[in-house]
């Protein structure tokens, strides 16, 4: 191994890991949006504004957001948030 093929690879040793755990945080913090083209999506007919007044992603039982959140995690979809004022034809509302 060269010195500069030694350099590079404790550099990549190095930064790799530094990499991946602020993007763990960054993940963690704030979950990427559900993209309406997503197949799930389609397939659930998920919108992010919803055309049915009092039928809202806040108001729905799967929806574990806070109710006046822009976004929040949804039950259907892992991993991404929803918008507060989105629907799919998965709307179940909240119980009371
Ligand atoms: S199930 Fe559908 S309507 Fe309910 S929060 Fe998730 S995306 Fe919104």
């Amino acid at each position: 191994m060269t010195n500069n093929s030694r350099r590079f690879f404790m550099t990549a040793v190095a930064v790799v890991p530094l990499h991946s755990i602020f993007s763990v945080s960054a993940r963690a913090g704030e979950l990427p949006k559900l993209e309406e083209t997503n197949p799930t999506a389609i397939a659930l007919e998920y919108v992010h504004q919803s055309a049915i007044e009092d039928q809202l992603c806040s108001g729905c039982q799967l929806f574990t957001g806070a109710a006046d959140a822009e976004w929040g995690p949804c039950a259907i979809f892992p991993g991404v948030s929803v918008s507060g004022n989105g629907w799919c034809k998965s709307w179940v509302p909240k119980a009371s």
